[in-house]
């Protein structure tokens, strides 16, 4: 389990502070501790990094390698998600916190390389098998289906409340993790998300409060929801059997929203989860862990 790191604390400024500070702050300390606080303390490419600042519950901006952040309150404390692309470069990212009061807090996200296991590609009979022509097909198709997806819109707000619940019910058996590399004559496809194994038919639930944006079939992933949950966060659910929930639609976390199926391109019925940051498909796991039930049932 990761568990939580304290990476900084670093009081900068203290003059500065003192000549600006109003009157009415009389009995604060003279300069607050601010920290900063990521999860998981072991930071991978793919992951999604929970980012939470104590001390203070707004600031001006908050930055990571010069992209600014959308912040949220969390745990009652002021929060932001980050994204890390599975293909990103490993390495030290640049953190800047500025205050509302001008100062500055800097730190890093040291992230580290994930092991991408590589499987062979078994494309099923039904999307034409394992033929050159069928790959050729398969790769087309992802980039259009991919484009469909990354143009979904998000809003302004944050809609999701608390932790996430997984989407279906427990017992919970994953068949295949975040992150591997199906091998193609010409190129390869990643694993960007987290599959459930799952009977066609049963419930889908939706992981937090949100907006249906999505409800179609696409060829490979199958009949596919998205719910956006606002600031850029999307949960994706595919190669379901059926939609229960109408495009526009507010849902509420827990809502059932579909049924588990095998449309697309499937080898055997399944939930496939994925899991956007401003559009880049993180772990699903990590992010449950992070921000999900199972942080509650680990921390305590
Ligand atoms: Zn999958």
């Amino acid at each position: 389990m990761r568990l939580l790191l304290i990476l900084v604390i670093i009081i900068l400024g203290i003059g500065g502070y003192l000549a600006v500070k109003p009157p009415s702050e009389d009995k604060q300390p003279i300069a607050e501790e601010i920290s900063i606080s990521i999860l998981p303390d072991k930071i991978e490419q793919g992951d999604p990094v929970l980012i939470q600042i104590h001390g203070t519950t707004t600031a001006k901006s908050l930055k990571v390698n010069d992209k600014e952040l959308k912040t949220f309150i969390h745990d009652g404390k002021l929060s932001a998600l980050v994204g890390l692309d599975l293909r990103s470069k490993s390495g030290s990212l640049p953190m800047v916190l500025t205050l509302n009061d001008g100062r500055i807090i800097t730190s890093r996200l040291a992230v580290g390389e994930r092991y991408i296991a590589k499987a062979p590609l078994g494309i099923p009979e039904k999307l034409g098998g394992d033929t050159p022509e069928a790959e050729r097909e398969l790769i087309n198709t992802l980039v259009e289906e991919g484009k469909l997806i990354s143009a979904v819109p998000t809003e302004d707000e944050k809609l999701w409340e608390g932790e996430f619940r997984l989407p279906i019910d427990e017992p919970i058996t994953i068949t295949d993790t975040y992150g591997y590399s199906r091998l193609t004559g010409a190129s390869s496809i990643s694993h960007k998300g987290t599959d459930f194994r799952a009977a066609v038919g049963t419930p889908v639930y939706a992981m937090n409060f949100g907006k249906i944006v999505f409800n179609r079939f696409l060829r490979n992933y199958g009949n596919t929801i998205i719910i956006d949950h606002g600031l850029g966060l999307h949960t994706i659910y595919m190669h379901l059997s059926e939609i229960g929930v109408p495009l526009g639609a507010d849902v509420d976390k827990g809502e059932e929203i579909g049924k588990t199926g095998d449309t697309g391109y499937v080898l055997g019925p399944h939930l496939h989860l994925s899991i956007r940051i401003g559009g880049i498909s993180i772990d699903p796991e990590i992010f449950m862990e992070i921000i999900g039930l199972r942080v509650l049932k680990s921390a305590e």
